[in-house]
């Protein structure tokens, strides 16, 4: 069965080469070939044996997502609705920052984190992303602009700690040396909070960041926007975030979307104020964008402000972050396929 070469590691690149009796430094060559050299066919590898291109032919395609269309934001930001072989339609997301691009990749077709706010919930998980459909997304994106891809947030369609393994894959693939070489500090995993996964992601040897969709203080208030709160309640999440702190010494990004009259009150700043004190934690206080079928308003910019001033003066770090892409549907939270029903 062919097999899209975009799934394989260097160390699973390495077993194949040695199960052939090939040379198993050819695995890096091959690295090479696909990521700096972006080759479209075996053939234009040309330290490679035409017997052994042969060989690769019938084992693995070469093939990239099928672009249905890309949207260009006035600043810059763009966004890609590719088609799976299998029909499906997944969003991914170039954003232009000061440091230079970095792509939002998703991971799942649809998600069941049922999150009330986020308009990706309403489509049911119908499967994860086999790992080199989340390579691809970042190489096809790359190929399509001519952009070279300097950082990865995997924070589009899908719950990223629901599909550990092909993540954890497409991340080392991305770090390769040789390969995109993205490196492990550029790249950020993004989790609604599912702890058992958190404890995992300490233990993996690349320095990659965490996020966490936090989105509420208290209990009280999570529980009504997030599902997830039920299995893993703030005290376990916390819990999970003080340790990972202190296994990995990294700073962990909490994301909080500010909803109208939901989590943006004074009463909740103080209680997310008492939660995060004395924590390596940066707060990335997101405006929200609205969802037509959903209730739910962005709060008011002086709400988002006195927010903000609570945090800052009771010493919590905190940005209210800006917004990229929204007249494309590609601002943060927005991704769905809108071409399915
Ligand atoms: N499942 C992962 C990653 C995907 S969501 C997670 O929950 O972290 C990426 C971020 O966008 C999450 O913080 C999510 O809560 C947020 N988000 C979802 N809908 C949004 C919206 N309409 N406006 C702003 N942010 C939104």
């Amino acid at each position: 069965m062919m097999q899209s070469i975009y799934g394989y590691t260097l160390d699973m690149l390495k077993e194949y080469m040695i199960s052939l009796g090939e040379k198993p430094f050819r695995s890096s060559q091959i690295i090479e070939w696909l990521y700096r050299q972006k080759v479209r066919s075996f053939d234009e590898m040309t330290n490679i044996s035409k017997a052994f291109i042969e060989r690769l032919k019938a084992d693995f395609d070469l093939d990239l997502l099928e672009c249905v269309t890309k949207q260009e934001s006035a600043d810059g930001t763009k966004k890609f609705l590719f088609r799976l072989k299998d029909g499906n339609l997944i969003e991914t997301v170039l954003m232009n920052n000061e440091y230079g691009y970095s792509a939002c990749v998703t991971t799942e077709v649809g998600c069941n984190m049922g999150c009330v706010f986020c308009a990706s919930g309403m489509k049911k998980k119908l499967r994860n992303l086999e790992t080199h459909e989340i390579v691809l997304q970042v190489l096809t994106a790359s190929l399509l602009t001519n952009i070279n891809i300097s950082h990865v947030v995997v924070m589009g369609i899908g719950e990223p700690f629901d599909n550990y393994d092909n993540v954890i894959r497409f991340i080392k693939i991305l770090n390769e040396p040789k390969g995109l070489e993205i490196g492990a500090r550029h790249i950020t995993v993004s989790t609604c909070g599912l702890v058992p996964k958190i404890y995992e992601y300490s233990e993996f040897p690349l320095q990659v960041n965490l996020a966490i969709s936090l989105h509420a203080p208290t209990n009280e208030i999570r529980n009504q926007i997030m599902p997830i709160n039920k299995s893993y309640p703030i005290e376990i999440l916390m819990k999970a975030i003080k340790d990972y702190i202190d296994r990995t010494n990294r700073r962990v990004t909490i994301e909080y979307i500010l909803l109208q009259g939901i989590n943006d009150t004074v009463y909740a700043a103080n209680e997310l104020a008492n939660l995060l004190f004395g924590l390596n934690v940066y707060v990335n206080l997101i405006p929200y964008n609205e969802v037509k079928e959903k209730p739910y308003k962005r709060s008011k910019k002086e709400d988002m402000v006195k927010f903000f001033d609570i945090l800052k003066k009771r010493k919590i770090n905190v940005q209210l972050r800006r917004e990229q892409g929204s007249d494309i549907d590609a601002a943060c939270g927005q991704l769905r396929s809108k071409h399915i029903s």
